[in-house]
């Protein structure tokens, strides 16, 4: 009875794909056969071939995230599991315990998608506080000083979550979260401070600084829990909601909005590491005359295939935005002049050989390119506006080219 009705509850609640296993052989079957393709498992201890939590050893031991859901035992009992590797233990009886396990699930497949960075510098805590976390199966990176986990987000990893002790041994976690928000913005990551003084204003003034949460030690662990998981989960609906507002509604890469946005920090962040980079604005020549001839919807499927072409060659790596119409951004994370032309070039090359099939025709376009290099810091409509006569240039010169200052140089010379 219960199975059924947490398999539809968790369904309804969740859009999780279910597997029900009656026995312990049945699990192993599961398990075996779908290849470790289970997020959580939500088990009894006792089945009719498993009397001694043998499914709950099993489950962990293949590393499937334990949620013990059990009629037999007293709340000791519940101590003596929740000290094993498992996220809940939900007593049967207990009035609500369906909706409680599906919270618990909701809990732990939002934690696995949840990059969790860990700053403390007493080694024993940060021991206690990692192992609190990968129980509730966050992702975790732990690091001892403030200065550590600056240097990793800097190198470009990406956390939705920072967990910091108060007083780490470099800077405090004011510092610490005014150095966060300088570069990631308000709300690319939320940040949590751990205090065990007691002091109630350090916690008004890391909220008051745009910190996100602040927790009193010692605490309960369902409480650490029930904190951490709540400001992930709301970390995650943020997230959801920049997604959608960052996309382009035609070509699903992202926008002019979002390039806007992000860019000026892609470049901040290149050029802290001491790197030149640069920007190119791709457009596609003669739109207006594929459009004339074709049909406006045929451009729209072109525009689509374009974008779709370009995201598969630029990768996650770089930021590609759609700027407008048939204008395409590129912002190049850490690639000097050399690199970047070189790599227009095999845009250009690419999208010039590609075959697009719409509506029964097929075509093919070509793109000018202008590239501009970005070396000291301006404000981010100079380097476009520099990338845009570079464009301009090379609409001028014929099409179908790149035009950078190293393209002009070497024009120059020959
Ligand atoms: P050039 O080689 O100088 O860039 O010529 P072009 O014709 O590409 O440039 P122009 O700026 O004159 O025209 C751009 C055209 O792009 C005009 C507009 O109708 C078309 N366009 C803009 N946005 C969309 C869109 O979302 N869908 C379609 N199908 N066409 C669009
Ligand atoms: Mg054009
Ligand atoms: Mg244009």
């Amino acid at each position: 009875m219960f199975a059924a009705v947490l398999k539809h509850g968790l369904e309804t609640a969740h859009g999780v794909e279910i597997t029900h296993c009656a026995s312990l052989v049945a699990l192993r079957n599961a398990v075996e056969m779908d290849g470790g393709e289970f997020s959580v498992a939500v088990l009894d201890l006792n089945l009719p071939d498993a009397p001694n939590c043998e499914a709950l050893d099993y489950v962990i031991s293949h590393n499937i995230a334990a949620i013990v859901f059990t009629g037999l035992f007293n709340n000791s009992t519940r101590e003596d599991i929740l000290a094993r590797n498992v996220v809940d233990c939900v007593i049967k009886s207990q009035p609500d315990s369906i909706s409680h396990v599906i919270s618990a699930v909701d809990r732990a497949l939002t934690n696995a998608s949840t990059n969790v960075l860990l700053v403390d510098s007493d080694p024993v805590s940060r021991e206690a506080l990692f192992c609190l976390l990968r129980q509730q199966q966050f992702h975790v990176t732990d690091v001892g000083q403030g200065a550590e986990a600056l240097h990793l987000m800097d190198a470009g990893d990406s956390y939705d979550l920072v967990i910091a002790d108060v007083e780490l041994s470099d800077m405090s976690a004011y510092t610490l979260l005014t150095q966060i928000r300088q570069r990631h913005g308000e709300d690319a990551l939320s940040v949590v401070a751990l205090s065990a003084t007691g002091d109630r204003q350090q916690a008004a003034r890391f909220l008051q600084s745009g910190g996100t949460e602040f927790i009193q030690k010692p605490f309960l662990v369902e409480e650490f829990n029930s904190r951490v998981f709540q400001v992930a989960s709301t970390q995650k609906r943020i997230q959801a909601l920049h997604g959608i507002a960052a996309c382009d509604y035609l070509t699903d890469i992202y926008n002019r909005r979002y390039f806007f946005q992000y860019g000026p920090r892609l470049v901040e962040q290149c050029l802290r590491r001491g790197e030149t980079t640069s920007i190119a604005i791709l457009d596609i020549d003669h739109f207006k005359r594929l459009n004339d001839t074709y049909g406006h919807e045929v451009g729209d499927l072109v525009l689509k295939a374009v974008a779709k072409r370009l995201r598969a060659l630029v990768g996650e790596e770089h930021l590609l935005a759609r700027l407008g119409g048939e204008e395409f951004g590129v912002l190049f994370n850490g690639l000097g002049l050399a690199a970047a032309n070189a790599f227009c070039e095999t845009l250009r090359l690419d999208l010039a050989g590609e075959k697009i099939t719409a509506d029964d025709e097929e075509l093919s376009v070509t793109v000018s390119i202008g590239l501009a290099t970005i070396e000291g810091l301006e404000t981010f409509e100079n380097y476009l506006n520099a990338a845009d006569q570079f464009l301009y240039m090379a609409k001028y010169d014929g099409r179908n080219r790149i035009v950078s200052e190293l393209t002009l140089l070497k024009s120059m010379a020959s």
